[in-house]
């Protein structure tokens, strides 16, 4: 049985960004995610109930880790207080890694939920920053490994955390 993986909803083509377009993968590269995993496709933005299109958003006073702590928000362009959602979304996404056994996620790279190593600098003048967002935040918490398309070599060249766990006990 492949190991599943949590994707981004918007990597896999799906139209759920803030301005209603998606980012997908290319052909090639989502032909070999399927080949290794099984996919499980999340957008934490929705999952918090945030509508599409919606204003961008971006994190203020810290990143994602410090959003959960309570200690930033993220703060949409018209400047509504989205944190509450943002935080909803991420638990229920995790909760979706959690129910498939993910134990790896592919998230979109500087996205204020779903960046894993780079988020904008919250001016709204695409200044990017080191810092992930909050569902990625919340996921490491968790255990589990994230990466974003930018290292998806690296994903689908390496063995498999479950398959490298399930060789380790047998
Ligand atoms: Fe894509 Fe994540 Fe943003 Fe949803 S929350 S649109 S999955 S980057």
């Amino acid at each position: 049985m492949k190991p599943k993986l949590l994707v981004s909803a918007c990597l896999l083509g799906q139209p759920v960004r803030y301005d209603g377009q998606a980012k997908p993968l290319s052909e090639q590269d989502w032909r070999r995610l399927r080949q290794k995993f099984d996919l499980i496709a999340a957008c934490p933005e929705g999952m918090g109930g945030l509508p599409t299109p919606r204003p961008p958003a971006e994190l203020r006073g810290g990143d994602g880790t410090a959003a959960l702590r309570g200690q930033a928000g993220v703060i949409t362009a018209t400047g509504e207080d989205v944190s509450a959602a943002f935080i909803d979304g991420a638990g229920q996404a995790l909760d979706l890694a959690q129910a498939h056994g993910c134990r790896q996620a592919l998230l979109k790279a500087n996205s204020p939920s779903c960046g894993s190593r780079r988020i904008y600098d919250g001016r709204f003048s695409g200044t990017l920053k080191d810092g992930e967002g909050v569902t990625a935040s919340l996921f490491r918490q968790a255990g589990i490994v994230v990466c974003s398309e930018e290292d998806i070599d690296v994903l689908l060249d390496a063995p498999s955390r479950q398959a490298a766990q399930q060789s380790e006990f047998s």
